[in-house]
């Protein structure tokens, strides 16, 4: 399974609210404060990122970096595969 992050550039961003409508998980939302530029900016507010981009990708200002990593399932071991 895989597990995203994503960090926003807050100062960059203008609040278009583009990456909330985009996102799947409904994992982003405005924030209450605002930045420099004066404009609520988006904001990680739920932990479950799946790191599908969709939000990076419709970010006029590319101020969204998305990691992504693989997230441990719990009770798999590794496979090991045995010769017969
Ligand atoms: S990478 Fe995908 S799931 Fe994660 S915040 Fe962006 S749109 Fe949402
Ligand atoms: S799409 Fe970009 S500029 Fe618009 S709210 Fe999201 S991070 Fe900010």
């Amino acid at each position: 399974m895989i597990r995203g992050k994503v960090t926003i550039a807050e100062e960059i961003c203008k609040g278009c609210e583009l990456c909330i409508t985009a996102c799947p998980q409904e994992s982003l939302g405005l924030s209450d404060k605002i930045n420099l530029k004066g404009y609520r900016y988006a904001v990680l507010i739920q932990d479950n990122c799946t790191g599908c981009i969709n939000c990076a990708l419709v970010c006029p200002d590319a101020a969204i970096t998305v990691y992504r990593q693989k997230k441990p399932v719990k009770g798999v071991g590794p496979q090991v595969q045995i010769a017969a």
